[in-house]
């Protein structure tokens, strides 16, 4: 019988969960698997969802399970894995059945996707929040037509994350607009949860803190303007002892964090666009230096082990507290003057204010900022973050803690990519007069590219002689 009002292919992690968040929220939901046998086994856990949910071992079966018009959720992994289902699932579907891609697609391929859809409904919608998210509420970022969005809005904005009873699932724009705003979100992410690993270095390595005490120190941090999710997991993940070794779980992980690829898109297309992005740059570096764990210790073995030790009068944690609420802050302006970017480039109107406020809750960027950065975006879209007043009095009271953080590791051999990187942004966004001027002087010297001068005009060349 037809009476589910929603599908879900793909029942991994977030397919799964995404499900039960359906059930729970009072939708009627049919369920198709790849693997048949997960699906049995999916709704034979599902407890008192189960009867919300219809299991079904083809295809054929999920479309006759649905509500017409349809509405079916892929949640696979990117790339080939969508085209192919998008393939297998199309010749079943009516005109208005509408596929929606939920997984963490690469924007151009969304693009490609509803151009190729053509008339027939597609959308492209960013979920972030990991499995807890998806399972209790994410933050969900769509693109595509907006009469799609409209007709499973109440669906996706009923399991959406709330903040103050508002849904954190917003349509973002037309084509991969959402897929783009979530892979901004994952290179704010790459960024903001390196910065944190930077300052974990300089507790650990040069103040010589325990991670018992960096833990409770990421705890005091989650009560104070750094208040988010990655500050609180952090501590949590610093707090945590390994039961095999009884040592702190930290020191037995492998220093090599890996990457699927969307900060790593993140970077690409920044430099399409020309949007100045340092600091995620900076931490996408980050990983891939990461994994070059034999290189780093025949480096160390070269040059020997940097001083790292510092006297614990060097640096505060009071100042390490700061230098990281300037580095968050430097962090954001930079995504949210990426999108604004991306804005203009695409024809979208991504509407600035509206992403702050759907990464307020659900998303794994979660943090107490967003509110107040919500709110400066409202105020003006188009002014760099770091400029409105809030944040460039926070700035004002916290720049020098993040100068002196950045001083101090350089002294002691701590490498800083991305705090170094927000600093670097910060005092290049202050400085009315730059070194371009250089740059301009070589290009014409060698290329005679021309040069505007100060005092007026376009084209000129300099007196470079041979
Ligand atoms: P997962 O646990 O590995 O599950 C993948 C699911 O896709 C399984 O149900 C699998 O079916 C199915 N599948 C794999 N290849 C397929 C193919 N070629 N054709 C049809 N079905 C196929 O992955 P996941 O973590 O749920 O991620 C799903 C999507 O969500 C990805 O795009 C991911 O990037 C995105 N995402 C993940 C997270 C996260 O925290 N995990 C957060 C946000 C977004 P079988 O059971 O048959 O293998």
């Amino acid at each position: 019988m037809s009476t589910a009002e929603i599908g879900v292919i793909g029942l991994g992690t977030m397919g799964a969960a995404l499900a039960l968040n359906i059930a729970d929220n009072g939708f009627d939901v049919a369920v198709w698997n790849r693997t048949a046998e997960k699906t049995q086994k999916f709704h034979e856990d599902a407890g008192d969802l189960a009867s919300r949910i219809t299991p079904t071992q083809t295809l054929e079966e999920l479309v006759a399970a649905l509500k017409e018009p349809r509405a079916i959720i892929l949640m696979v992994p990117a790339g080939a894995a969508v085209d192919d289902q998008i393939a297998a699932l199309r010749p079943l579907l009516g005109r208005d059945d509408m596929i929606i891609d939920a997984g963490n697609a690469n924007f151009h391929d969304t693009n490609r996707r509803v151009r190729e859809a053509g008339d027939l409904p597609f959308l492209g919608i960013g979920v972030s929040g990991g499995e807890e998210g998806a399972r209790f509420g994410p933050s969900i970022m769509g693109g595509g037509k907006r009469v799609y969005w409209d007709r499973v809005a109440h669906i996706l904005e009923a399991i959406s994350a709330k903040h103050d009873g508002q849904p954190c699932a917003t349509w973002m724009g037309e084509d991969g607009a959402g897929h783009f705003v979530k892979a901004v979100h994952n290179g704010i992410e790459y960024a903001d949860m390196q910065m944190i690993a930077e300052v974990y270095g300089i507790m650990r390595d040069g103040l010589s803190m325990t991670s018992t005490a960096i833990a409770e120190t990421f705890a005091k941090w989650d009560k104070g303007p750094l208040r988010s999710y990655l500050i609180e997991i952090s501590g949590k993940v610093a707090a945590a002892t390994d039961p095999a070794t009884g040592q702190p779980m930290l020191d037995v992980i492998v220093d090599a964090a890996g990457q699927k690829g969307t900060g790593r898109w993140t970077v690409i297309e920044a430099q399409h666009l020309a949007a100045p992005i340092p600091a995620i740059e900076a931490a996408v570096v980050a990983r891939n230096l990461s994994s070059q764990r034999d290189a780093r210790a025949a480096g160390e073995a070269l040059f020997g082990t940097a001083p790292r030790h510092m006297p614990h009068e060097t640096l505060s944690l009071a100042t390490l507290e700061q230098a990281l609420i300037a580095g968050k802050i430097l962090c954001y302006a930079q995504g949210f003057g990426m999108i604004e970017k991306a804005s203009d480039a695409f024809g979208w109107a991504l509407p600035l204010p509206a992403i702050a406020e759907v990464w307020r809750e659900g998303c794994i960027i979660r943090s107490a900022m967003l509110d107040d950065m919500a709110s400066a975006l409202r105020e003006n879209p188009d002014r760099n973050l770091m400029m409105a007043p809030k944040f460039a009095a926070l700035l004002t009271d916290t720049h020098n803690a993040l100068r002196q953080t950045v001083a101090q590791a350089a002294l002691h051999g701590l490498a800083l990519p991305a705090l170094s990187s927000g600093l670097a942004y910060f005092d290049a966004m202050r400085t009315a007069r730059g070194t371009a001027n250089m740059i301009q002087g070589q290009r014409d010297f060698f290329g005679a590219h021309g040069f505007a001068r100060m005092d007026g005009g376009e084209g000129h060349h300099g007196p470079w002689g041979s």
